[in-house]
């Protein structure tokens, strides 16, 4: 068990490696946040989970609610997995 200024350096690198892998993806054209099909899937995943500690994975200690929303996210347990999908685009008018 780290001690919570540890787990606290640790959950805040974590947060900065996901912000910048969905940034890079962005920038190459994937969408970052999860369409609402596998939304509902993971949603319903963590629900049901024996470790969502009323809103936080306690394996991860991250916000399911926000977990869920990040395409590029995936369970610790492998329960649900990232999403890679292309954003459309627009027509040229
Ligand atoms: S992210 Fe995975 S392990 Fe964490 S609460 Fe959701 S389903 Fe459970």
């Amino acid at each position: 068990m780290l001690a919570p200024e540890k787990r606290m350096i640790k959950m805040a690198w974590k947060f900065f490696v996901s912000m910048v892998r969905h940034q890079f993806a962005k920038w190459r054209g994937y969408e970052i946040f999860t369409p609402a099909a596998p939304l509902a899937y993971r949603d319903a995943q963590c629900a049901a989970c024996p470790d969502n500690d009323d809103g936080q994975c306690r394996i991860c200690r991250c916000l399911t609610i926000s977990k869920t929303l990040m395409a590029l996210e995936e369970c610790p347990k492998g329960l649900w997995h990232r999403v890679w999908i292309k954003r459309l685009q627009r027509q040229a008018e």
